[in-house]
C-alpha cells in the first residue's frame, strides 16, 4: 500500500506514520528527516536547504522532488511505503503522478492552528538519530535523552514560535490545495487529530481499512 501524510506541521504526520510502518512492515519516507540529514552532514543539499528550513519556507520543489524519486527507487519501496511531508505542493503531487506512482490512500491529519502553536513548543527532537517526542505527549523514558539511541533531546530550530507561525502561513497557502488536488479520488480520508496519541492511531488504522 502506498499512503501519503497530509496535514500542517505539527499535527502529528510523523508519529502517525511510524504506527502505521510498524503494522504494515512498509517504510516511512521523510523529507524534513531527509533534509534535516542533509543539513547535519552538511551536503551540498543540506547547504541549499538550510535557509529555507530555518525560514521556516518549503524548499524548492525541484530539490524535494530529486529527493523523493531516488528514495523511491530503493528496494525497501517495492512492497509500498508512508510519504510523511511530501507533497506538499501541488507540483510535487504531479511528478508523483509523473513518476507513474500509483497512491492508494491519502490520510488528512486535521489539527487547528491554535492546538498546533502548543504542540510545538513542546516538542523535541533527538540530536543524532532523529527520533521525536514531546515534553506533555510523548514523554522519553528518561528525561531530556533519546529512547532509541541515548543521545541529547533539542528543540528544533525551526519550532521557534516566530517560524511555527510561518510555517503554518506557507501549509494554507501551499499544502492545504493538495486536498483539493486528492479529493476527486476518493483516496482522501481526513483524520481529526485527538489530545491522545493512541486515540488518533486508531482513527488512522480505521480510516487505512476503509
Ligand atoms: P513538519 O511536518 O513538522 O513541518 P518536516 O520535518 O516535515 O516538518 O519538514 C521540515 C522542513 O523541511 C519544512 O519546514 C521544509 O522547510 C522542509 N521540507 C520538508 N518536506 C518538504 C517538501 N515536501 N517540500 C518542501 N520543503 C520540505
Ligand atoms: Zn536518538
Amino acid at each position: 500500500m502506498n499512503i501519503i501524510f497530509l496535514g500542517a506541521p505539527g499535527a502529528g504526520k510523523g508519529t502517525q506514520a511510524e504506527k502505521v510502518s510498524a503494522k504494515l512492515g512498509i517504510p516511512t519516507i521523510s523529507t524534513g528527516n531527509i533534509i534535516r540529514e542533509a543539513i547535519k552532514g552538511g551536503t551540498a543539499m543540506g547547504l541549499k536547504a538550510r535557509e529555507y528550513t530555518e525560514a521556516g519556507k518549503l524548499v524548492p520543489d525541484e530539490i524535494v522532488i530529486g529527493i523523493i524519486k531516488e528514495r523511491l527507487s530503493a528496494d525497501d519501496c517495492k512492497n509500498g511505503f508512508i510519504l510523511d511531508g511530501f507533497p506538499r505542493t501541488i507540483p510535487q503531487a504531479e511528478a508523483l503522478d509523473a513518476m507513474g506512482i500509483v497512491i492508494d490512500k491519502v490520510i488528512d491529519l486535521e489539527v487547528p492552528d491554535e492546538a498546533i502553536a502548543k504542540r510545538m513548543s513542546g516538542r523535541r527532537v533527538c540530536a543524532k538519530c532523529g527520533a521525536s517526542y514531546h515534553l506533555e505527549y510523548k514523554k522519553p523514558s528518561a528525561e531530556g535523552i533519546c529512547d532509541a539511541c541515548g543521545a541529547e533531546l533539542v528543540q528544533r530550530k525551526d519550532d521557534a514560535p516566530e517560524t511555527v507561525l510561518e510555517r503554518l502561513k506557507v501549509y494554507h497557502s501551499e499544502t492545504e490545495p493538495l486536498k483539493e488536488y486528492y479529493s476527486g479520488t476518493g483516496k482522501l480520508k481526513i483524520v481529526e487529530g485527538q489530545e491522545n496519541v493512541e486515540d488518533t492511531t486508531a482513527l488512522t488504522f480505521k480510516a487505512l481499512e476503509d
